[in-house]
């Protein structure tokens, strides 16, 4: 299929030149639109389709970061997937085209009231060097509900993921070797409006970059420590929090460099009188303790809308209540509950929960002037997690690296 394709390096410039894909693997996507109907209420004119799809490869191939060199989000693919869409024509040909730069007008929406939302996922390689990708889905419903609350044009998942595999597979000497490497996906849609006025775009672009990354913690867990802000708040009811959109970030970062100022490397977010527990930094909560009643119980904040609905969270969430072996809850927990429950030994382990970890076990909390001791492993003084926080970590990757079967597990050929 790729010697059909004429070869151009010039951004954009494959139009003419690109033919459309019709191989073995876009030739099945016809007919099915599972979320037309969501789509509906945005598109007006024609629907994302995979089988547009056109590639044009580049004429400049990079050379390969070694794995041990990459820094996260530092080192991007050869290629990246591009669909423009308007209010008049609808979503046009989705492009596999060179990484490059966009060309956009300083009065372009997205610059100003920032339109824009994002995902994270990740292609891993397989013990048997395939490629495979992680629930997929989830990502492209929650884009839909990030693109939704912007008033940008939905699309039907199910077309973007075959795009996306395309674009895996086209770059594939991109997916690094080994447990713990993978390929970062970014999808994200901007407005592209030139224009000052707050109103509803009427042109968009979804664009898919890849980014080659290594583990988190290259030489094993390491336990962070997190500060309590008393004073900033990341979301509230009826805000944003719950979708995925660039602006819950940028106003993230003044508050994250002041914790690590005081000595701490993120951020616990919580909110109102009684500090009810968030997320911390950019991950989901998780907290293991004998609660009250004195049972085991795994605790993660509710999803009530100020809170980001992870994959991560929903997997652990799932497999923990699979093992069946204590109580798995979604509720409120404050920090007074916490404090308390750190002073009589009955905090057991605090980790965070994201894609690009995995999970990040948790080893203090700052809070009102005090510092929390959250034991990692009291079997052994060395450790960096606790055995419930090392056991998820383990039991996600084995079914992302394909060392245990799961419908989760998508393969990218
Ligand atoms: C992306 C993100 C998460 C984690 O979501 P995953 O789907 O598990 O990667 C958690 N909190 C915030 C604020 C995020 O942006």
């Amino acid at each position: 299929m790729t010697s059909l394709l004429r070869l151009t390096g010039l951004l954009g410039g494959g139009r003419a030149g690109a033919m459309s894909l019709c191989g073995r693997h876009l030739r099945t996507l016809h007919g099915t639109s599972r979320l037309a109907a969501a789509g509906s209420k945005v598109n007006m004119g024609s629907e994302f389709r995979a089988a547009a799809l056109q590639k044009t490869l580049t004429t400049t191939p990079k050379a390969l970061v070694p794995k041990e060199k990459l820094a996260f989000g530092h080192t991007f693919s050869d290629h990246m997937l591009t669909a423009e869409w308007t209010a008049k024509d609808g979503w046009g040909t989705p492009q596999i085209r060179a990484y490059g730069p966009l060309s956009l007008d300083p009065s372009c929406s997205v610059f100003h009231y920032a339109f824009e939302c994002f995902e994270g996922l990740k292609a891993y390689r397989d013990a048997q060097g395939q490629v495979r990708l992680f629930r997929p889905d989830k990502n492209m419903e929650r884009m839909n509900h990030s693109v939704e609350r912007l008033y940008l044009p939905q699309f039907d998942g199910a077309q973007v993921i075959e795009c996306i595999k395309e674009l895996v597979r086209t770059d594939q000497r991109w997916v690094p070797e080994g447990r713990g490497y993978s390929l970062y996906i970014r999808p994200t849609m901007i407005a592209t409006e030139n224009t000052l006025g707050v109103h509803r775009a009427n042109s968009a672009l979804l664009y898919v970059i890849t980014s080659p990354c290594g583990p988190y913690f290259p030489t094993g867990f390491k336990a962070v420590s997190l500060y309590c802000d008393e004073t900033n708040v990341r979301a509230w009811p009826g805000g944003v929090g719950n979708r995925k959109m660039g602006a819950n970030y940028a106003g993230s970062v003044g508050p994250q460099v002041e914790a690590e100022k005081r000595g701490y490397q993120q951020v616990l977010w919580t909110i109102g009188e009684d500090h009810e527990l968030m997320e911390v930094g950019t991950m989901n909560l998780f907290i293991l303790w004998r609660n009250e009643g004195g049972e085991l119980e795994l605790v993660t904040p509710p999803l009530d809308g100020t809170i980001l609905p992870g994959v991560t969270r929903d997997s652990v969430l799932e497999l923990v209540r699979g093992w069946g072996e204590f109580k798995v809850s979604e509720r409120k927990i404050n920090m007074k509950q916490i404090a308390r429950a750190s002073d009589e030994g009955r905090l057991l382990e605090i980790f965070g929960a994201g894609t690009a970890c995995v999970v990040t076990p948790v080893n203090r909390i700052h809070f009102k002037g005090k510092d929390y001791k959250v034991p990692l492993d009291p079997a052994d003084p060395g450790s960096q997690a606790g055995p419930v926080t090392g056991r998820i970590y383990q039991a996600l990757m084995d079914i992302q690296y394909g060392v245990v079967p799961s419908k989760w597990s998508v393969l990218v050929d």
